[in-house]
């Protein structure tokens, strides 16, 4: 069985991962708010286990068993979301916090049962998916609005999840996954970007267009 700590740095490595790159020891540290010494001793840890690879100045990959732990871990976390709005009147600024830590309950079959519950949802409230049991997921592809070019016309895929200050103020707006958004211009002075969402005209700032995940229709 994994500590919380060890769960909690698999799933970092996760999401730093996914820029398609090993992970760096600072960026792990600045991601989990620690100093590079102990991520440096929780590595070793994790490597003994067989659960990541670590390679000197490369960086640190997880391994196909740290990938599944990840993956359940990820799992864990967006059903709780997923449950805690649909079934219990959350907002969904509300329920990152306590997915954090509902997120480490080790019993395979509660949620298996959540699961079947809430129906097989294949995505959070964020409009993340959701790996089923074996760790598969729908990806689609997925990137940020700020990487859009004027002219752009899709819909918002999913935001990030984490800070709940960025999602009431996309709340008002009415920015939700599945909403069409169209890119109108980006403003060189700052790069801020003039969308509109739902008919209305916003200017959005590059920081929040950068936690905003666009697809194609
Ligand atoms: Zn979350």
């Amino acid at each position: 069985m994994l500590s919380l700590a060890e769960e909690n740095y698999l799933k970092a490595i996760y999401h730093l991962s996914l820029r398609g790159q090993a992970v760096l020891t600072n960026d792990l540290a600045a991601q989990l708010h620690t100093k590079a010494a102990s991520v440096t001793d929780m590595i070793k840890r994790l490597s003994l286990k067989a659960l990541v690879r670590h390679e000197k100045y490369y960086g640190v990959m997880l391994t196909k068993k740290g990938t599944q732990a990840a993956l359940s871990i990820v799992r864990k976390h967006r059903l709780w979301e997923t449950f805690l709005v649909q079934k219990l009147g959350f907002t969904w600024d509300e329920v990152h916090e306590v997915a954090e830590q509902l997120e480490h309950i080790q019993s395979a079959r509660l949620i298996e049962a959540l699961d079947e519950f809430l129906g097989y949802p294949s995505v959070d409230p964020h409009g993340d998916p959701i790996p089923d049991k074996t760790g598969k997921m729908t990806t689609s592809a997925d990137r940020a609005l700020s990487e859009m070019s004027p002219g752009f016309q899709g819909r918002i895929q999913a935001v990030k999840d984490s800070d709940s200050q960025l999602l009431k103020y996309l709340d008002k707006l009415g920015a939700h996954p599945g909403t069409p958004i169209q890119l109108v211009a980006i403003e060189t002075f700052d790069g801020s970007l003039e969308v509109i969402i739902r008919k209305t005209r916003y200017f959005l700032s590059r920081e929040v267009s950068q936690n905003i995940l666009v697809t194609h229709p």
